[in-house]
């Protein structure tokens, strides 16, 4: 899968149950809240495959899943510049995180960061329009 298709996917998903949410007068407070990975397991087992092995993507308490992926990912499936031979198709704005390269490409690695993750991060950059805070992502 692209990350374009990902991306879009994952909107949509995003959508429909802040939708959901919405028509039954959640609070922006409640929202975060529901995204809890604890909740969203439960609640919404077809969000993110790693729900169905209750397994989180970062090991942390109180892993919430707003904000998967992060508006500090920056991508682009043809490229987002090239080093040396490699041509980048994703990093962190940030600078957070690591690269990993395969078949001449490199990505970026956000398996040891949490910074999206935390509801007070997720709270500072909050938009019931998941698409509006992810608006960089697509570089
Ligand atoms: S490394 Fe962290 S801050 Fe950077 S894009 Fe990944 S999750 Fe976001």
């Amino acid at each position: 899968m692209t990350y374009k298709a990902w991306f879009d996917e994952h909107a949509t998903k995003h959508k429909i149950i802040v939708d959901k949410l919405i028509s039954k007068k959640f609070t922006k407070e409640q929202i975060i809240e529901y995204f809890d990975f604890d909740n969203m397991v439960k609640e919404e087992p077809n969000f993110c495959p790693l729900y169905a092995d209750n397994k989180k993507c970062h090991d942390m308490e109180n892993l919430n899943c707003y904000l998967c992926a992060c508006p500090n990912f920056r991508f682009n499936d043809n490229g987002l510049e090239s080093y040396n031979e490699f041509k980048i198709l994703s990093k962190c704005e940030i600078h957070n995180g690591e690269k990993f390269a395969h078949k001449g490409l490199i990505h970026q690695d956000c398996s040891k960061c949490t910074v999206p993750h935390h509801k007070a991060y997720v709270l500072k950059n909050f938009d019931l329009d998941w698409k509006k805070i992810m608006r960089e992502c697509i570089a």
